[in-house]
């Protein structure tokens, strides 16, 4: 793991891109950077009765093809610039999946560990109310991220429902079902890459039901990802991480287990006689397949060389640094990008969204149908891309869709 600054990433992808696409200097300016941003402070009442300010983020990245969207993440090492980059590939995200959103994000530097159940409820609501002249249905709608909930997502709803003196559902999305929610959003995000995976296994002619997975980050995107591997392809899951440490097992791990452990003790790592190792060594097991699910930075110019997997399948918003892509790609690995990759997750809130404005709700079926075509479609676009302009799956992936919103700008004459 590096400490490069996230953003610093998102530009220097967009430079590339800016390079192979010869963008007007004016586009490629506007591009460079958010269109708006916003901070806030937001006094929160902890249970001792003190008041504590904590510091939150929104930024609205590019609109040009509909209202911004994106998660909202509650993290201690949240930085303006790892919102910033986070808001970025949420743009460029929407567009390579064709959605009529633009991209956005938002962050609160806190611990949820160390918060009460009252606290962050106090914390969510807080964010709302400092915010919400700024988002809505049809200008700006979060989600969840690293460490917030769908119940997060109810109280935020809540909160902005009670300022407006009506129901507003599609204020946000990764509801509950039971209310709001839509079928199949709580494992959307690793279903999508799975339908990635599927075609670029079909690509590369490696056979699912004997390959092996290393899943690093065991939340939303890696838990499901380890469950689905194993459920959908019959994959051996050998390995998985989270913020404690990483397991192993050569053999496979018992999927279902690991998951009872998390829930049980918080990490993977007390996985009864599960062999412990470090969360470097995960990345560089011998494995068809490298999943990471966790945080930005983590496949560096370091140990990307030694990365073996066949296939980096990236859930996690920005894992691999520039210098390592390209050793990847020079090393033959085939990298389905983050923003192909973990766009199930969005495509699935933009389904939510359709649902809510019409009061209907689809059956898990329909959801899967459609997410299924939506990924496979923008899978093969971008494998298409990369061959036509001899460009890795990430350029390929750019071109495809920063195309898509510097056509909106200049349709709306902003170019
Ligand atoms: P989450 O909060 O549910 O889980 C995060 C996981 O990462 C936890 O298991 C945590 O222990 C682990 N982790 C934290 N630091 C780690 C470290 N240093 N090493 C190993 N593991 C570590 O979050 P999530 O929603 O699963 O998000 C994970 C990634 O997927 C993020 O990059 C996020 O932006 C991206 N993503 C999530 C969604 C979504 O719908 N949830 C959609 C698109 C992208």
């Amino acid at each position: 793991m590096t400490n490069q600054n996230p953003f610093e990433v998102a530009q220097k992808q967009l430079d590339d891109c800016a390079q192979i696409l010869k963008l007007d200097s004016s586009t490629h300016a506007i591009l460079r950077v958010p269109m708006r941003e916003f901070h806030v402070s937001l006094p929160v009442r902890m249970d001792d009765n003190s008041i504590k300010v904590f510091q939150g983020f929104r930024v609205q990245y590019n609109d040009s093809r509909g209202p911004t969207k994106g998660g909202i993440r509650f993290h201690p090492d949240e930085t303006i610039d790892t919102v910033r980059a986070l808001a970025a590939w949420m743009t460029w995200k929407c567009a390579l999946l064709n959605l009529p959103l633009g991209g956005g994000k938002g962050g609160v530097i806190c611990n949820p560990k160390e918060m009460s159940l009252g606290e962050l409820e106090r914390l969510s609501r807080e964010y709302i109310r400092a915010l919400n002249p700024f988002i809505g249905p049809d200008k700006d709608i979060p989600a969840p991220d690293v460490y917030t909930t769908p119940q997060i997502m109810i109280w935020m709803m809540d909160e902005y429902s009670k300022i407006y003196a009506k129901n507003q559902f599609g204020v946000i999305t990764g509801k509950p079902i039971g209310l709001g929610g839509s079928t199949g959003r709580a494992d959307a995000t690793a279903r999508g890459g799975m339908y990635a995976i599927h075609e670029a296994a079909k690509v590369l002619g490696i056979d699912l039901s004997k390959a092996t997975v290393a899943v690093q980050g065991f939340g939303n995107a890696g838990s499901n990802a380890a469950r689905l591997c194993k459920e959908l392809f019959g994959c051996k899951v050998v390995a998985v991480s989270d913020s404690q440490g990483a397991i192993c097992d050569d053999e496979c791990l018992d999927v279902e287990a690991v998951c009872e452990c998390k829930l049980d003790t918080c990490s993977v790592v007390n996985l009864p006689n599960a062999k412990c190792i470090s969360n470097e060594e995960i990345l560089e097991l011998e494995v068809d397949i490298l999943i990471p699910a966790a945080l930005e930075n983590v496949v560096t110019e370091k140990n990307a060389p030694n990365v073996k997997a066949k296939i980096v399948a990236e859930l996690a918003n920005g894992p691999t640094t520039p210098e390592a892509d390209a050793i990847l790609y020079k090393n033959g690995v085939h990298v389905i990008p983050d923003f192909l990759c973990n766009a199930g997750g969005v495509t699935v809130s933009y389904f939510e969204m359709v649902q809510n404005s019409y009061m209907y709700s689809w059956d898990e079926q329909q959801v899967y149908t459609s997410l299924e075509k939506k990924m496979v479609e923008a899978y093969h676009s971008v494998l298409n891309t990369s061959k036509e302009y001899n460009l890795n799956m990430r350029q390929a992936a750019y071109v495809l869709a920063v195309k898509r919103v510097v056509e909106a700008m200049k349709l709306r004459g902003w170019v």
